[in-house]
């Protein structure tokens, strides 16, 4: 298997390079948050619990977004392997990742980090909030607590997986397909598919 954690802040590219490394590597891609979009879309009890998290840009509960996670990869049992994209977010979500990848016999091989300075990812997500209709890129003091929470909670994602000799930060600025070479070279040399 070969399993990736694609992290970096909101606006950062994850869905966009997400799903040219998915069609390239042959993998799944699971994003939290397009699975809590597609509940509220839906108004499932999940939607319901997930929607005032999401449209104030606060993170979900790591129990409810864990659960959520393991029954999507449950659901793929015969996947090559996974890119997890907005997960996970905190230091528990990363520790329950580990432990449920186990119980699978694999792991997570390697965290490619977009790096993309904050002014450039507010201009990203306010023109994202212009074409689509996801609530929270529509107001930039929203879109500013998301990247609040991420500085808070979720940068710290990176020093467990660099603790693991797992990371690798790309620079997420300039053209989608140059980006993408960046972490096409990054994956190729990933060593292990246990
Ligand atoms: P995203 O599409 O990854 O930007 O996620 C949109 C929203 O979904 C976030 O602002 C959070 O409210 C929620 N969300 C997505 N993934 C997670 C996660 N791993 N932990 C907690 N909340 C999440």
């Amino acid at each position: 298997m070969l399993n990736i954690v694609l992290f970096g802040p909101p606006g950062a590219g994850k869905g966009t390079q997400s799903a040219k490394l998915i069609e390239k590597y042959g993998l799944v891609h699971l994003s939290t948050g397009d699975i809590f979009r597609a509940n509220i879309k839906g108004n499932t009890e999940l939607g319901k619990l997930a929607k005032s998290y999401t449209d104030a840009g606060n993170l979900v509960p790591d129990e409810v977004t864990i659960q959520i996670l393991e029954s999507e990869v449950n659901k793929n049992p015969n996947a090559k392997g996974f890119i997890f994209d907005g997960f996970p977010r905190t230091t528990p979500q990363a520790e329950a990742l580990d432990a449920f990848l186990k119980t699978r016999g694999t792991t997570i091989h390697q965290m490619l980090a977009l790096q993309v300075p904050e002014e450039e990812l507010v201009k990203r997500l306010l023109l994202r909030g212009e074409q689509s209709d996801r609530p929270d890129d529509k107001d930039e003091n929203i879109i500013r607590n998301r990247i609040s929470v991420y500085n808070k909670q979720t940068a710290v994602v990176a020093d467990y997986y660099s603790q693991q000799g797992k990371y690798s930060p790309v620079d997420g600025v300039g053209d989608i397909q140059v980006i993408f070479d960046r972490l096409c070279a990054v994956m190729d040399q990933i060593p292990s598919k246990a």
